[in-house]
């Protein structure tokens, strides 16, 4: 392996187990000293512009003096106390606000401190939701191919099979429902189908609403959450929008949900702190809570993480959500989209280029190979910035408060490099 530095990579590195990696044929990580907007600098003293956010998280970019405010006031006062019996300002007024931010009567937050849990909360509500009203037959989730919704063992049942490694877990990850997305004309048969025969099992149907993230940045119409909306309705089943990548503006929009299309249910994560600390939020509607509320203790919904609402958080959420009210930044979006989509647009038709798709500031280019994915992320670094593709996708989800330069350079090193994988990958 070659020169781990500094002394602390160097240490440490046999103690660290990293995400997603090989670590046998994985590069070193890269030392991280600081970060400043949408800049990461490493220990070496080089600057790389982040081409994705911190996953998706930064979207006011890094350090947001008006959210370390908040952060160190809270600091000074109440870093943590449990939520069970205990209440605190920042949660109380946190939950105020997303009921106020989100549509329809999604209305009741419970909080936790990942994504993924947020996602099983979900699902538990949802049985549960069955469970109190004596339903007992709807214990199975409908979720979709090409959907991620986390890595633990319930919310991998729900992730797309190949992804989710349903064949590797098999008879250890509780079997669910997999459709494809009903899009199209044979879909669309297929999922009704579907339902015609299984709806009395299925508790909720969960999506990733617009666009399915980390299962490959594919994007969906609006109309499709219309289909589900309304094939749930009519089947009597929840509907759960996983929206912990495409809320906070990523679409274009605050949420992807709207007076349009109501879930019941919405799970909300990723830069809800504005991508300082570790929170989720599960929001039911009070349809969902009411099935919960009335003399029965076993009809309580038993769960309850240690770090529940962590004050840190919520205050750095609320100071996110301030920003959000007060700054462009759905203007700012839709300034990406723009450059963004003209800027990548060259790439259509280039050899080895499947796909270029552009939704709010979210920048994808599918190709049809990438045969070394640690090398073209090394180009990405030697070009100075950090964009990490996977698969067959090369992804852009800026920090919203980009700069136009900074943007600039993104598109033309995923331009440049695009060009020169896909006529040699
Ligand atoms: C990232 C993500 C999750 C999982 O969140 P974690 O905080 O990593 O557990 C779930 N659903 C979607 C749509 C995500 O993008």
């Amino acid at each position: 392996m070659t020169t781990l530095n500094p002394e602390w990579l160097r240490d440490g590195y046999p103690h660290i187990w990293r995400p997603y990696s090989q670590m046998k044929t994985a590069l070193p990580p890269l030392p991280v000293v600081a970060t400043s907007g949408a800049r990461i600098t490493l220990a070496d003293g080089r600057e790389l512009v982040d081409g994705i956010a911190s996953w998706w998280t930064a979207c006011h970019g890094y350090n947001h003096p008006h959210i370390r405010d908040a952060v160190r006031r809270q600091l000074d006062c109440m870093p943590h106390v449990m939520f069970g019996g205990l209440a605190h300002e920042p949660a109380y007024i946190l939950a105020q606000r997303l009921a106020a931010l989100l549509p329809g009567d999604l209305s009741r937050v419970f909080f936790s401190d990942s994504g993924s849990v947020a996602v099983e909360v979900a699902m538990k509500m949802a049985i549960q939701f069955g469970l109190n009203r004596g339903d007992r037959g709807r214990t199975k989730i409908l979720a979709f191919r090409g959907g991620y919704h986390g890595d633990t063992l319930a919310t991998m049942a729900v992730c797309d099979p190949e992804e989710g490694m349903h064949a590797m877990f098999k008879g250890v990850l509780p079997e669910q429902i997999i459709a494809d997305l009903p899009v199209d004309d044979a879909s669309r048969a297929g999922f009704e189908a579907l339902l015609a025969r299984d709806a009395d099992k299925i508790a909720a149907i969960l999506v990733e609403p617009l666009v399915q993230g980390a299962g490959g940045m594919l994007f969906h119409a609006p109309e499709v959450l219309v289909t589900l909306r309304k094939a749930a309705t009519r089947h009597g089943i929840l509907l759960i929008f996983d929206e912990i990548f495409t809320g906070f503006g990523r679409t274009g929009s605050l949420f992807a949900c709207g007076d349009a299309v109501v879930p019941d249910i919405v799970t909300l994560s990723k830069a809800l702190t504005g991508g300082t600390m570790a929170l989720a939020a599960t929001v039911a509607s009070s349809k969902v809570f009411d099935a919960f509320w009335d003399e029965a203790p076993g009809h309580a919904l038993m769960h309850g993480p240690t770090f529940m609402a962590n004050p840190l958080a919520c205050a750095a959420a609320n100071a996110s959500l301030y920003l959000f009210e007060t700054e462009p930044r759905l203007a700012q979006v839709a300034a990406i989209s723009q450059t963004m989509r003209s800027g990548l647009d060259v790439l259509r038709g280039r050899p080895g280029i499947k796909d270029v798709r552009v939704l709010g500031a979210i920048g994808v280019v599918e190709m049809d190979r990438i045969d070394d994915l640690e090398a073209l992320r090394a180009r990405f670094v030697a070009a100075g910035v950090w964009v990490r593709p996977f698969r067959t996708i090369i992804y852009l989800t800026p920090a919203l408060t980009i700069s136009g330069e900074e943007l600039g350079l993104l598109v033309a090193a995923v331009v440049t490099i695009a060009t020169q994988a896909g006529a040699s990958p």
